[in-house]
Parts: C-alpha cells; sequence; structure tokens
C-alpha cells in the first residue's frame, strides 16, 4: 500500500482486444485493485457479460443485482448501482450480469446507443472522487465494446505473449481509427501490457521484442509473468493482490498499476 500519484483528469481506460483469453479481464481487476491500494479512487466497469471481472473483485452479480445492464439500458445513474469491493480500499464496481448478453442486440434499436455508457461515467465522474475508470471489455467488436471506446479516452491493450499475438491487432487499429473519426477524437491507444510471459520459453521473449517493436512508446515496461496464483485467485473471488501479494504475479500486477499510474502523470 502507497501513494500513487493522481492523474489531474480523472482517467477513463477500456481494456480491450478482441481476442478472449488475453488477460484483459485479468489486468482490468489486478490493476484497479493496484490503484485502489495506491489510495487512488477507482471505479471498475464490467462491459462483459460473462461477469468474470465482477467475480474476481467480489461483487455480487446475481441476474437480479442491477449493474452496467441497468445503466446502459434502462438509462439509471452509476451512483445508484455501484458496489464496494472487499478487495482494494476505494475500489467500486458496476457489475455485468447475464442479462447484458442481450443488450448487444438490444441497443440496436436505442437512441444514441454508442454513447449510453459515456452518458453515464460523465455523470458519474462529474458527481464523484475518481481517479481512474477501467473498463473490462468482452471479446468482441460489438457495440458494448463500441460503448468503452467512446466512453473512454484511453486504451489499454494487453497481449499475451504466445503465437499469433499480434494477429488481430490491424482489426483493432481499424476499429479504433473508424470510432475516433467519427465519434471519439479524443481517444488514444495509450498503454500495451504484455502478459502470460513464460521467461522459459524463447516464444515469450520473441513474442515481447515483436510487441515493443510495433509499440515503442505504449508498451509498459512492466511484464505480467505466466503464474499459477493469478489463475487460482479468481476462484476464490480475489484479486492476486489479497489472494497472493507477495507472489510473482502479485508484485507484477503492483508494479503495472503504478508504472500506470506515473505515466499517466507524467504525460499530463
Ligand atoms: P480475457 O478477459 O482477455 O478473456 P482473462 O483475463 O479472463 O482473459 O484470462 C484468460 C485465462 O487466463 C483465465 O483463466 C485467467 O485466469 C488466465 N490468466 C490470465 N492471466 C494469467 C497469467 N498471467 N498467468 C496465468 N494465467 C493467467
Ligand atoms: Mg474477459
Amino acid at each position: 500500500t502507497g501513494s500513487l500519484p493522481r492523474p489531474t483528469s480523472p482517467r477513463v481506460i477500456a481494456v480491450v482486444n478482441q481476442k478472449g483469453g488475453v488477460g484483459k479481464t485479468t489486468s482490468a481487476v489486478n490493476l484497479a485493485a493496484g490503484l485502489g491500494f495506491g489510495g487512488l479512487n477507482v471505479l471498475l466497469v464490467d462491459l462483459d457479460p460473462q461477469g468474470n471481472a465482477s467475480t474476481a473483485v467480489g461483487g455480487e452479480h446475481r441476474n437480479s443485482e442491477p449493474g452496467t445492464y441497468e445503466v446502459l439500458l434502462d438509462s439509471d445513474r452509476i451512483a445508484d448501482h455501484v458496489q464496494v469491493s472487499p478487495e482494494a480500499p476505494n475500489l467500486k464496481v458496476l457489475v455485468a450480469t447475464m442479462d447484458l448478453a442481450a443488450a448487444e442486440i438490444e441497443l440496436v434499436s436505442v437512441v444514441s446507443r454508442e454513447t449510453r455508457l459515456k452518458r453515464a461515467i460523465d455523470a458519474y465522474v462529474a458527481e464523484n472522487d475518481v481517479d481512474y475508470v477501467l473498463i473490462d471489455c468482452p471479446p468482441s467488436l460489438g457495440i458494448l465494446t463500441v460503448n468503452a471506446f467512446v466512453a473512454a479516452r484511453e486504451l489499454l491493450i494487453p497481449i499475451q505473449c504466445e503465437y499469433y499475438a499480434l494477429e488481430g491487432l490491424s482489426q483493432l487499429q481499424r476499429s479504433i481509427s473508424m470510432v475516433q473519426a467519427n465519434i471519439n477524437p479524443d481517444l488514444v491507444l495509450r498503454t500495451v501490457l504484455l502478459t502470460m510471459f513464460d521467461g522459459r520459453t524463447r516464444l515469450s521473449s520473441d513474442v515481447a521484442s515483436q510487441v515493443r517493436q510495433f509499440f515503442p512508446g505504449e508498451t509498459m515496461e512492466t511484464v505480467i509473468p505466466r503464474s499459477v496464483r493469478i489463475a487460482e485467485a479468481p476462484s476464490y473471488g480475489q484479486t492476486v493482490l489479497t489472494y497472493q501479494p507477495a507472489s510473482a504475479g502479485g508484485q507484477a500486477y503492483l508494479a503495472a498499476a503504478e508504472e500506470l499510474a506515473r505515466r499517466g502523470a507524467e504525460q499530463d
């Protein structure tokens, strides 16, 4: 627990990659907790109907529980539905339930469907003391992810140190460009985080250096190792920062949260 620098204005960051299983949710929850332990006020928005981010920070997300769905479809206020996470000081979560799976279709016929999350987050940030909003996106580039692109100022892309790591990134960049051109000119890809790095394999190092070549300014120095502790933590309804803070994985996410906060403060 330390004190991380507060950004001069709240940072709204979408954690995105249309590939599944690359470490989006794991990174969103552990960075959110790390920032919370650093003394910052954090809102985690679970935008994936799977609700894994909600589970990982101890959020209650049975189907009757209000959360992201009600904010998007019923125009409810985030402040009325946030839950306090027991995982870290000053960490709040807007939970996702399975209802959200239907939102992808239900939103199609809704007015201003791309800007609904933005309106809700802007209102929340204006009325509450918030330093970071992290949005955990589903593994697709559908209307839910577009809502995150529009609500966010920054993107954080986790990349798994595996074969085909860079596959799909040009498609992702096309979607980002489209949103920048049409709805959110302020959106920037600011952070790339290498995940599931296995120091014993040549492959991991090769992928890591390829990604650094591709995103020289964006790739974090901190690399997240492949770690059993990281994978186990969610089954206890915990982040690795409370489950096994001293493990290599716990230390890596703490370092990544610190790097995220410091780089943000420098770039302000
Ligand atoms: P995504 O949200 O991109 O689909 P997840 O964060 O859910 O990806 O991660 C996919 C799987 O990999 C999960 O089972 C998760 O526990 C596991 N995992 C994520 N990061 C690590 C890591 N650094 N080491 C080991 N397992 C990990
Ligand atoms: Mg996920």
